[in-house]
């Protein structure tokens, strides 16, 4: 396999591009080895400058839930185009999206459409601290909600292979607002809101944690953060950009039964394009401008050619209601994983719900930030790199989420289980 194509590209770029990359993930540090430089995509494959084609299980971080180029999508974009790509005003697929996203989220009674989750969620932050009138937030250590301010503090993703404890440049009269607790360990929460409770604004939380690599809420979890946030009157925030549409038509909150107040999404209600979304309680929605004191705009937001590509997904995920048979191919590839680990004897841990997982270097459970972290990260990297030799595209990290679309078939999941069994070998 070469890559001398990508690697010249590459060192081009980065004359005029920060490190070469446009997000940092994507320069492939915590695996030690050369980024790839994409030319296109079709499917269950991304092909790079150099030919070599990759059973793509990154799926653009989750957001290519049908796969790369599927037609419904690519076809509503084209005709979106021709009648031009943003107008700065109102227009109907904005609002075509909105009652779809709204039908699928019965927590969510108004929304606004934005053009990163980055945005929703900061949006969302501030939203919450103007209707309560608190300044304090709870967040969970390895959970990532983008690169707000607020939201850095002991993120995850990418944040987690970097070797700074949050980030630069972010004030720490602004860090000391965000308040940390343990994911699937409610007495660190109960312990802040003991000391702070009355200034605590809002809970936020990934319901499953997926920029850790995959962790689910155990049991009681999300329902106990639940009765805190009323207990205490603090708004509670699930950041569902990657669950929503992921796990189940209505997210992690359909599968869990829990109604958070407000709700992130993005990712895969873009159609591959740029797009957040935040939304939840009328109440609390109008508080937003022009109806109310917190304000927040886009000019490109709601833009119709990323909403008609999020109305064309939604419509296939309704229509076609794709999530047993997606679960039922990862449930496949995991049996697969686990069954030649094992052969060989070596320790991992595979965490799976639907179509995500993380396949840890662990002898033990994964089920916060500390056990995860306590992965065997050069193990992973010596993985993706066999893997990637082979064909095949894992997360570039051991704290990323691994993804299947529709597209990836059985033959695809043959392919994946033949290069694990050479990497065994
Ligand atoms: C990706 C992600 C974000 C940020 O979305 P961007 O579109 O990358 O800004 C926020 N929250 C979660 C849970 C995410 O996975």
């Amino acid at each position: 396999m070469a890559l001398s194509l990508s690697k010249k590209k590459y060192t081009k770029a980065c004359r005029s591009i920060v490190g070469g990359v446009n997000s940092p993930v994507r320069a492939f540090t915590a695996v030690g080895t050369e980024p790839l430089v994409i030319e296109k995509a079709k499917g269950a494959y991304l092909y790079d400058v150099d030919s070599n084609r990759y059973i793509d299980y990154i799926t653009s971080w989750g957001a290519l839930i049908l796969g790369h180029a599927r037609s419904v999508i690519t076809k509503s974009i084209n005709k979106a185009t021709v009648n031009g790509t943003s107008y700065g005003l109102s227009s109907e697929p904005e609002y075509e999206l909105a009652e779809l996203i709204k039908k699928a989220f019965p927590s969510i009674e108004l929304l606004r459409l934005v053009n990163s989750g980055t945005e929703a969620t900061m949006s969302t932050v501030r939203l919450a601290r103007g209707y309560t009138g608190r300044n304090k937030i709870i967040k969970f250590e390895g959970c990532y909600h983008g690169h707000s301010d607020s939201l850095l503090v002991k993120a995850g993703s990418g944040v987690a292979t970097f070797s700074v404890p949050g980030t630069a440049g972010v004030p720490a009269s602004i860090a000391a607002e965000t308040l940390i607790a343990s994911y699937n360990d409610i007495e660190t929460v109960r312990l802040l809101v003991k000391k702070y409770g009355k200034d605590i604004a809002c809970i936020i939380v990934e319901p499953i944690a997926a920029n850790m690599g995959v962790i689910p809420p155990k049991k009681g979890f999300l329902q106990e953060l639940r009765n805190i946030a009323d207990q205490i009157k603090a708004v509670l925030i699930f950041d569902e950009v990657i669950s929503g549409f992921r796990v189940a038509l209505g997210g992690a909150q359909k599968l869990y039964n829990i109604k958070p107040d407000l709700t992130m999404l993005g990712k895969i209600v873009g159609g591959g394009l740029p797009v957040g979304v935040f939304g939840g309680k009328r109440e609390i929605m109008e508080y937003l401008t022009p109806l109310g004191p917190v304000y927040q705009a886009g000019t490109l937001s709601g833009n119709p050619v990323v909403a008609s590509a999020g109305v064309a997904v939604l419509k296939y995920l309704i229509q076609n209601k794709p999530y047993s048979k997606l679960n039922k191919r990862t449930c496949e590839l995991i049996a697969g994983f686990r069954e030649v680990f094992q052969r060989a004897n070596i320790d991992v841990q595979i965490n799976q719900i639907g179509s995500m997982f993380t396949v840890f270097f662990s002898k033990d459970t994964v089920t916060d930030y500390v056990t995860a972290s306590q992965s065997d990260t050069l193990k992973y990297a010596v993985f993706f790199k066999h893997m990637l030799k082979s064909g095949v595209l894992l997360p570039p990290s051991q704290f990323e989420t691994a993804f299947l679309s529709i597209a990836h078939a059985d033959h695809d999941i043959q392919k994946t289980l033949e290069a694990v069994e050479a990497f065994t070998r």
